[in-house]
């Protein structure tokens, strides 16, 4: 285990809202964006720009964006999927970086973003040289990287040539996401090794689903084999309304809290993180499934 850092990378208003029935209002939207710059995050996954009629909760793209805070030293990321929808999400004049998506099989690729997996690589490396074109950066995602819901197991070979690819259009980082949550461990080792390996010196970034209880094993498996960022929402929110059975995220403040424990730093500060799941669980109005924010501080807070 070297790694004694990681960055971290606030999805919640973006894949954490995606998939909940409850229509979450702009101004919370914000506030959630607020509370985890509070928090440490200086990169924030804080909207897509998809077609509201398939993904409603992000209908209000362009009112979020016209409503972030004035922060340079904070990457705020618009998912798009393809050129209209990074049109959009540079129109607003508010996001730094465009997220890209590419599936890892033909049938997901189809009902994700109606495309084929290799349609999709490349429609993510377009989207990523708009972004460079309009001055902002690009970062791209292998979808269902660690196996898909319709085709099942997704060959580890497939998922390091796409990448080769995607690299190639020069993405900050790429991560690599686990997307139906079925991921184990020792794969986790040996995807991230392997294409960290056929990418480098780019870093790999990786993005769990608590589905079946593997994803901090798995946050811990990819950092160990030097996954340099890692994505996670508040509160363990989440899903993805064209992935059947696809649960949350691993929650922010559990994975904060295991790798702040591990002696791996995050920047980011637990007990803000606590209070803000807290307060998102009102909003949403159910309990959330992270277990942090549920148990008692442990060490005690040295904060007021
Ligand atoms: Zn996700």
């Amino acid at each position: 285990m070297a790694a004694t850092q990681i960055e971290f990378v606030e999805v919640g208003p973006r894949d954490g809202l995606q998939n909940e029935r409850t229509v979450v209002s702009t101004a919370d939207k914000l506030e959630l964006i607020n509370r985890a710059i509070a928090a440490g995050a200086r990169r924030i996954e804080v909207t897509s720009f998809v077609n509201p009629t398939r993904v409603p909760q992000m209908a209000d793209a362009a009112e979020v964006c016209a409503g972030l805070p004035d922060r340079s030293d904070v990457s705020f990321i618009g998912l798009v999927m393809n050129a209209r929808g990074a049109d959009r999400a540079i129109a607003t004049g508010r996001i730094d970086q465009l997220g890209a998506v590419a599936v890892a099989t033909d049938t997901f690729a189809m009902a994700n973003q109606g495309q084929t997996s290799d349609g999709s690589v490349d429609a993510a490396k377009a989207i990523i040289a708009m972004a460079q074109a309009a001055g902002l950066t690009g970062q791209a995602t292998i979808g269902a990287a660690f196996g898909c819901p319709f085709e099942g197991e997704v060959d580890e070979a497939r998922v390091i040539e796409m990448a080769r690819r995607l690299a190639e259009a020069g993405p900050v980082e790429i991560a690599l996401a686990d997307t139906i949550g079925v991921a184990d461990p020792a794969q986790v080792d040996r995807l991230v090794s392997a294409v960290r390996a056929a990418i480098h010196p780019l870093p790999v970034r990786v993005h769990f689903h608590n589905t079946r209880g593997t994803g901090l094993a798995n946050v811990w498996a990819a950092v160990g084999a030097g996954a340099g960022i890692v994505d996670a929402a508040l509160g363990g929110l989440g899903g993805c309304p064209f992935a059947p059975g696809a649960a949350g995220n691993v929650s922010s403040e559990d994975v904060v809290y295991m790798l702040e424990r591990a002696h791996v730093a995050t920047g980011m500060d637990l007990d803000q993180l606590i209070a803000s799941s807290a307060w998102l669980s009102d909003i949403i109005g159910r309990k959330l499934p992270g277990m942090v924010a549920q148990a008692p501080r442990f060490p005690k807070s040295t904060s007021a």
